[in-house]
């Protein structure tokens, strides 16, 4: 295939850069000196390389964040607020040259990707308006001239793990609640799409951010995650990512009992009852399915129709399906860039064939298009499934692929969707009143979009049940999770006396 003028852009964009870790304020190279290559799903070429750091660098990152922490925590919010600011105001200044970046690691078409980059600077902006509301309580105590007041502080050193999918909005959706609270940090892109966390980082730099507050460290999720997780360093794991890579941080970060804040896989649900809007609902359906090429944890991984709509839904659905154009996914014109990597692919085609193996329909697509000589393509694909214990229906399908299936009542499409190991988002068409109601209290899970579509907004909770995760991110809530309670009981009497007290008061005196 022939380098387009917009992928030439892209790769020079890539090659000019020189890519490090960034380690107490400098760029560094790995002890071990060793790389990791970076490619271009849509062209397979190989990018750019990033140093693939070792369980020593990743210490070293650790011990300049935990140097760095006491005076970052000394600075009011106010003044980290600031430097939140100007990174955010950074961003927005290189927005094209980074979605260009994204592009080229990830896949996703260039306007999903300037998206995302207004979405990283947003959190930013967003975090940083919280600099004079981390707020804590004061209480009555029960005793007089008594006071009790719950701080929330700093934690202190956070390692931030993030996936593939979202490589600059993850890490920005971390880092800014981090900070604005008092800590220092050190981040662990995926190694599919590291590029996109370096060049935030690289503006981090610009912004001024003291030395040790803000590091990055490259490389494998077993090596490099481990060594963030079990280090005593750290105070908080913040990762996102599959369910079983949580479930694994878990268990690593048991060893010292390091807090973990976990956002883990999904299996959305959309339903589609008799009564929607129709039009709006195909349109939303298509959305939440195909966006970023299947591969966001709260794209709609099955469908549940109404069965009096069913065929007429599916239907128009598999029209606007096939009309999707798959391509180049710097061409303005492109609605389905490549997935990120031959092995998510690979995945796709897998639950293909277990459809096919299980006597499942397969109504559209299935297979990698025959047009697109490179790149890791594939069909966006509609099936029509006969079982609610299916692994299409069970399991996260990361791509163009959705599992439908026709019920009969609305509690049983309720029943369904609740019937996941996930939890994390969930989609329901209808304009009945009750339904609506009885969605947002019986439908399990963390979101619910109701007769509209993602992606979800910087106040609300992003959060799941069940074994999507633990915390939130985005929102107050969210913010919390990187702070610290700490209750502090001040007794401001001028003689005090300790009648409350204990009945050992008296002996203690005698004892003295
Ligand atoms: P992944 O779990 O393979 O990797 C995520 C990150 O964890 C990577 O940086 C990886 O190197 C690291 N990692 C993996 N195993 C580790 C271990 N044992 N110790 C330490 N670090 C480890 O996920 P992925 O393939 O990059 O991303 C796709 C997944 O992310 C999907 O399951 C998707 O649902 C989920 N996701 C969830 C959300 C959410 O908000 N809930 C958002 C985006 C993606």
């Amino acid at each position: 295939m022939m380098e387009s003028a917009s992928e030439a852009k892209i790769s020079s964009e890539v090659k000019s850069q020189e890519y490090g870790m960034y380690i107490d304020g400098e760029w560094v190279r790995p002890r071990a000196g060793q790389s990791l290559d970076v490619v271009n799903p849509a062209t397979e070429e190989v990018i750019a390389a990033v140093p693939k750091a070792t369980r020593e660098d990743v210490k070293r990152a650790l011990e300049a964040a935990e140097l760095a922490q006491g005076k970052w925590e000394d600075l009011s919010p106010l003044q980290r607020s600031k430097y939140l600011l100007k990174i955010a105001e950074l961003i927005r200044r290189d927005r094209e040259r980074l979605a260009r970046i994204l592009t080229a690691e990830q896949g996703k078409p260039l306007y999903e990707s300037r998206s995302e980059i207004d979405g990283a600077a947003t959190n930013f902006e967003y975090y940083a308006e919280f600099a004079r509301r981390i707020e804590g309580d004061v209480l009555p105590s029960d005793y007089p001239k008594q006071s009790i007041m719950i701080l929330k502080l700093p934690i202190g050193v956070v390692a931030s793990i993030t996936p593939w999918n979202f490589p600059s909005s993850t890490v920005a959706r971390k880092l800014a609640p981090a900070l604005i609270t008092g800590n220092t940090i050190v981040t662990k892109p995926s190694s599919n799409t590291p590029l996109s966390t370096i060049e935030l980082v690289k503006l981090a730099e610009q912004a001024g951010f003291p030395k040790g507050v803000l590091n990055v460290v490259t490389g494998s999720g077993s090596e490099v995650g481990e060594e963030l997780i079990t280090n005593k360093i750290t105070g908080l794991v913040t990762m996102t990512g599959s369910t079983g890579a949580g479930r694994k941080i878990m268990q690593s970060a048991s060893g010292h009992v390091a807090k973990v804040l976990l956002e883990l896989g999904g299996k959305a649900p959309l339903i589609v009852w008799n009564d929607a809007d129709m039009e709006w609902a195909l349109k939303c359906a298509i959305w939440a399915r195909f966006w970023n090429c299947g591969q966001t944890c709260i794209c709609a991984e099955r469908m549940y129709l109404d069965e009096k709509i069913k065929d007429r839904f599916l239907n128009s659905f598999v029209n606007v399906a096939k009309s999707l154009r798959l391509g180049d996914p710097t061409n303005p014109n492109t609605d389905l860039g490549p997935m990120v990597s031959k092995k998510e692919r690979e995945a796709s085609k897998n639950f293909v064939q277990t459809a096919r193996d299980e006597g499942d329909k397969i109504l559209l697509g299935g297979k990698e298009p025959k047009n697109m000589e490179r790149g890791w393509y594939f069909e966006p694909t509609v099936i029509d499934v006969a079982d609610q214990k299916s692994p299409l229906i069970q399991e996260e399908i990361f791509g163009p692929v959705v599992p439908v299936m026709g019920v009969d009542s609305f509690d049983k499409a309720i029943e369904y969707a609740n019937d996941s190991q996930y939890g994390l988002s969930s989609y329901i068409f209808t304009k009945d009143s009750n339904r609506v109601m009885k969605a947002m209290y019986k439908i399990k899970f963390g979101e619910s979009y109701i007769n509209q579509v993602g992606p979800e907004q910087f106040q609300g909770a992003h959060t799941g049940f069940r074994q999507t995760g633990i915390g939130a991110e985005g929102s107050k809530y969210g913010l919390e999770c990187y702070t610290q309670l700490k209750t502090c009981y001040v007794d401001w009497n001028e003689k005090p006396s300790l009648p409350y007290l204990f009945p050992y008061a008296d002996k203690m005196k005698a004892g003295s």
